[in-house]
């Protein structure tokens, strides 16, 4: 009897013991719930300063897409709206729209920044990026070849940092032909363009046990991808011009074209074989064009930009026969349309808003270095301080100096001007 007992009390000791290690588990499993919780209430940021509001988002870990507009209501940097109302649950990741105020329009204040929405817009022109340092080569600045068509690594990175550091943040060119012109105030857009789907343009080294692409880090979507994380407020971005041959990775084709649309590039038309359009007939014009926007359709359906760059920059004229055939044509019984052609050029374009600018018939700049002449970058951008667009930070309204209000397109009309 006795001995029973003290087995009973001994179960009950275990049971008991059981019980506590039970409820440390369920505590601390609720505890960690808590702490990983992906859910909020959405909290007021209207009537806040933009610093201090993102401060009080960050826990929320939103994905948030702040645009400016100029509100004499609201003092400058003021959240004027939010797309989020109060109070809804918001979880990781959702999108959240913040309208931030620019203040009254200061024409003063625009003048002494030179603000200046009809200066000139530079698109470098890049072809291949090998993995070599500068004193690898033989020829100036980092140049592979003679014409610095290809460069070195090396340089491509000092090129980002230069433009980065003259205040230049890079805009999609299918944004930049159409007007949508989204940079910060101060800042002057740049556009970044590759021809001929160079491997070395993305290089993929293998797949990760998710079967996503591992990309070289010395390739050239490598390095922009190294700026993307350096200065989050570059808005990395490129458009790469390729052939049948894509970037000649058979086996990463597909995935290659896939990860540039999800990752904020473009993939244009650069015709089926590097073909030159002053030496063929219309309708081969219309098959080497027709033939890639199908088979970039077929991979990565409308997602490709509907732009041609011209192989070899040719032909040099818009009377050519062909050239029409480069714009509107058939293939295989598929009409075909082309936005936007590029030139292989010497100079910066015009501003989207200048009643000049043809975006069938657009000027590059050769991203090369030639000691400071012949065009090369060091040239470019220094002329461009005479002359280079320069944002306002609001998309809707285009900023001018009054001298320069005749050569606006009379399609836009929210135009601010100001006496210099
Ligand atoms: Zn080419």
């Amino acid at each position: 009897m006795k001995r029973s007992k003290r087995k009973l009390n001994v179960l009950k000791l275990i049971i008991f013991i059981f019980c506590i290690l039970f409820l440390i588990i369920i505590f601390k499993l609720l505890l960690g719930i808590k702490k990983n919780s992906t859910s909020h209430e959405m909290i007021n940021v209207v009537n806040k300063n933009i610093t201090e509001a993102n401060e009080l988002l960050s826990k929320y870990k939103m994905d948030i897409n702040t645009t400016y507009k100029y509100d004499s209501d609201y003092d400058k940097d003021t959240v004027i709206s939010q797309s989020i109302d109060v109070g809804k649950i918001v979880n990781d990741g959702d999108k959240l729209d913040l309208v931030v105020s620019l203040g009254k329009i200061d024409k003063e204040k625009l003048k002494k920044d030179g603000i200046n929405e009809l200066g000139k817009v530079p698109i470098m022109m890049y072809h291949g990026i090998e993995d070599k340092l500068d004193s690898d080569t033989k020829y100036t600045g980092g140049n592979v070849d003679k014409d610095g068509y290809n460069r070195t690594v090396e340089s491509f990175r000092k090129d980002l940092e230069f433009y980065y550091n003259k205040g230049y943040r890079m805009v999609k060119l299918s944004d930049y032909i159409n007007g949508k012109i989204d940079v910060e105030y101060g800042y002057s857009p740049i556009v970044i363009t590759f021809d001929d789907g160079k491997e070395n343009n993305i290089r993929v080294t293998g797949l990760d046990s998710d079967g996503n692409i591992i990309i070289d880090k010395n390739s050239a979507v490598g390095v922009l991808e190294e700026f993307k994380k350096k200065y989050p407020d570059y808005n990395v971005t490129a458009i790469f011009f390729v052939n049948q041959g894509l970037f000649s990775q058979p086996e990463y084709n597909e995935k290659i074209l896939k990860w540039l649309i999800d990752n904020n590039y473009e993939v244009g038309n650069h015709t089926k074989n590097h073909d030159n359009f002053s030496k063929i007939d219309s309708n081969k014009t219309q098959e080497v064009v027709g033939y890639m926007y199908s088979y970039l359709d077929s991979i990565i359906g409308d997602k490709y930009s509907k732009i041609v760059a011209l192989p070899f920059g040719s032909p040099y004229n818009k009377g050519h026969a062909n050239y029409k055939f480069i714009l509107n044509g058939t293939y295989d019984g598929k009409e075909y349309q082309t936005e936007a052609a590029l030139r292989v050029g010497w100079e910066p374009e015009v501003s989207p808003f200048n009643k000049e600018f043809d975006k069938t018939f657009l000027k590059r700049c050769r991203a090369y270095d030639n000691n400071g002449k012949d065009f090369d970058i060091a040239y470019v951008f220094k002329n461009l301080e005479k002359n280079r667009y320069i944002s306002d930070g609001d998309k809707e309204k285009i900023v001018i100096k009054k001298s320069d209000n005749t050569k606006i397109n009379d399609v836009y009309t929210n135009v601010i001007t100001y006496e210099e």
